[in-house]
């Protein structure tokens, strides 16, 4: 099928919030697109016993009959949100880069959550009308560039491969190189790395504040057995495809932007939902 012409009256474009070439091909056809607002930040993993102590209030292992414990938090630090996301309990990072030349961390749980750590995107609201302005030139693709350049450095932070830039919770915001790491689940390894320091401030500074003040909610959570991760960026679409009240595109009649990468959905059930959705919009008149 390659380079291969499929004449089609109805397309729904669902490729996803990474299919970067799927955006910049409509922006050199001139078919409109725009910067969105997304969240950046970092994932951190705690040993699971930490988290299930705290939210069970035991000490030790947790009762055999109680699932892995799991966290939701959220704080407003400078007037922007700072807050956990797809906390995955029992689970593990792994590697979510799309690209080569850029690290980038997501987080799972198998099916019985039974992995001996914790892990959830610790990110930073971000506002694409104000937050870039050294990327203005770049127009509609700011908010992508800013989060390509950010998976950039977490690439030459980590060491050039795969292996992640990471620090001690404490040390992160403390404001030191960690001498060494606690264990982790993810894969590929983790290297020692400033990251209070590499981070944008806008960033790293939200999220130092946001770390103590979680460590303030839930007690034990802001520990050096705890690692932060370089970098949580895929949390959303740094790009929408604008569409009309028929979902069509309104530059192009029978393209149907969808799912995450449109910024129509945030997770597997809404972009689900949406594909619905446009499946119906799309059937109208056959
Ligand atoms: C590790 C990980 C864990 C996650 N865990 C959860 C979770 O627990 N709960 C939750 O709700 N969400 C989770 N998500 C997010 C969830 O996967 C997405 O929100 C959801 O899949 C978005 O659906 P979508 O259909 O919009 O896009 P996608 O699922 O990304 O699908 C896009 C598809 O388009 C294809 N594509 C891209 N470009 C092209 C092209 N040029 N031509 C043809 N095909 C193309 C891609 O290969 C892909 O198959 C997780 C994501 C990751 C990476």
């Amino acid at each position: 099928w390659n380079n291969a012409e499929l004449p089609a009256t109805r397309v729904i474009l669902a490729t996803g919030h990474s299919a970067r070439d799927i955006f910049y091909l409509l922006h050199n056809k001139k078919i409109a697109i725009e910067a969105k607002s997304f969240a950046m930040g970092v994932r951190v993993e705690h040993p699971q016993h930490i988290i299930d102590s705290i939210q069970y209030h035991c000490s030790g292992k947790r009762n055999e009959l109680l699932p892995a414990a799991s966290y939701s938090l959220v704080q407003q630090v400078n007037n922007r949100g700072v807050y956990s996301f797809c906390m995955c309990p029992g689970g593990f990072i792994v590697p979510a880069a799309t690209a080569n030349g850029e690290v980038v961390v997501n987080g799972m749980s198998p099916s019985r959550r039974n992995n001996q750590f914790a892990n959830s995107g610790i990110v930073v609201e971000l506002n694409a009308a104000k937050d870039f302005p050294k990327y203005e030139h770049f127009g509609v693709l700011k908010a992508l560039q800013y989060q390509k350049d950010l998976e950039r450095l977490a690439f030459t932070a980590g060491g050039r491969t795969q292996t992640a830039p990471a620090q001690r919770l404490t040390d992160f915001v403390e404001g030191r190189l960690s001498v060494d790491l606690n264990p982790t689940s993810y894969q590929p390894g983790l290297k020692s790395a400033p990251l209070h320091a590499l981070l944008p401030k806008l960033i790293g500074s939200n999220l130092r504040q946001g770390f103590k003040a979680f460590g303030e909610k839930m007690k034990g959570y802001y520990t050096a057995e705890a690692n932060v991760v370089g970098v949580e960026s895929r949390t959303s679409s740094p790009v929408s495809i604008p569409r009309n009240e028929n979902l069509e595109h309104p530059q192009i009649k029978g393209l149907f932007p969808c799912g995450e990468g449109g910024g129509y959905a945030g997770g597997i059930v809404s972009a689900a939902m949406d594909g619905e959705r446009c499946a119906e919009a799309a059937a109208v008149g056959l």
